[in-house]
């Protein structure tokens, strides 16, 4: 495997083109908007410096670490070549089942199709290609230059050699891969979802407060973040999505999502983002939000 393939330059896509290029493989970075592309190549430079100012990487790595990317806004030019794509564009099935769709045609019969996909079955995205045993998840977490683990999800039709390989390109990247099977959210989001979920839920219910929520599982259960402040940086429309996942394919109440994530999910709080979610970063700076705005019986309508 040498030519790499990443779709999509958002905050996922240029972690991994990133990781791909530092490891020496040749990186073709395809997104469909080119400011994207831009922005991208430009957030890679500046986390390749942070590397250097903490000695983990010198300048002329810097240098070849670049120098291994090249940007495509034409699916069909960045993923012709590839031996592995990996798939980071928009959490949105249909966007995805048609990138899919179309890297079947463009990419050479042996080239492993991955994606990224935090909430998405693989077997349903591997079921719209002519290749299901070469369809398969390699979920990156967030930022990916720093975080070492690699969910490598085997779809229904996934072949033993391919997820194989996918483990071995995995630890070739400094990363540890750890096998999962398909099912809603995976082993990482049908863990961390329910418990973010529970949070907002005892925040709802007035057991406790955000900051006093957070305290208790940083310092009681050494997180390195508060369950509510790591839902602020998820953004709570993608923690209320993969809830909605959670809830449809296992058809189990317990995975309703709490009403006050809906609320302010339709209320346009989504966190860092938005500049609002469980604490008010619209000044710069993370502050507390009234406590009123968040308990069932007094909660005012959000607006
Ligand atoms: P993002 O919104 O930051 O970036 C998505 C990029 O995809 C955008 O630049 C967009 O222009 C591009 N795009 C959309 N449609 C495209 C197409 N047809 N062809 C090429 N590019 C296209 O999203 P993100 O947060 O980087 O998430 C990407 C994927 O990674 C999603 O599947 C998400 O679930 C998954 N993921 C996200 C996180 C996270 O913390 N953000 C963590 C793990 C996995």
């Amino acid at each position: 495997m040498k030519n790499i393939t990443v779709i999509g330059s958002g905050t996922m896509g240029n972690g991994i083109a990133h990781v791909f290029a530092q490891f020496g493989y040749n990186v073709s970075l395809v997104d469909i908007n080119d400011k994207a592309l831009e922005k991208a190549m430009a957030t890679i430079g500046k986390n390749l410096d942070r590397q250097i100012a903490k000695g983990a990487l010198t300048e002329a790595e810097k240098e070849a670490t670049l120098k291994n990317i090249t940007t495509y806004t034409q699916l069909s030019d960045g993923a012709k070549h590839a031996d592995l794509v990996v798939e980071a564009a928009s959490e949105n099935v249909n966007v995805k089942l048609g990138i899919f769709k179309q890297l079947d045609e463009i990419c050479p019969a042996n080239t492993i199709l991955a994606t990224n996909t935090s909430s998405i079955s693989i077997t349903q995205i591997a079921a719209v290609t002519r290749r299901p045993d070469k369809v398969i998840g390699m979920h990156f977490m967030n930022p990916v230059p720093v975080m070492k683990l690699i969910e490598v999800i085997r779809g229904y039709s996934t072949s033993n050699e391919v997820c194989n390989l996918i483990m071995e390109t995995s630890k070739k990247l400094k990363k540890v891969p750890v096998e999962v099977n398909d099912y809603p959210g995976f082993v990482a989001n049908k863990i961390l979802m329910p418990m973010i979920n529970e949070a907002i839920i005892t925040l709802y219910e007035g057991v406790a407060g955000v900051e006093e929520i957070d305290t208790v599982m940083k310092l009681g259960m050494a997180h390195p973040m508060g369950p509510l402040q790591l839902a602020d940086f998820i953004g709570l429309d993608v923690c209320l999505n993969i809830m909605r996942v959670l809830q449809d394919g296992f058809g189990n109440p317990k995975y309703a999502p709490c009403p006050l994530l809906v609320n302010m999910v339709t209320a346009g709080h989504l966190g860092v983002k938005s500049g609002k979610g469980f604490y008010d970063y619209s000044t710069g700076s993370k502050e507390l939000v009234p406590a009123d705005r968040f308990k069932k019986n007094n909660s005012p309508v959000l607006a």
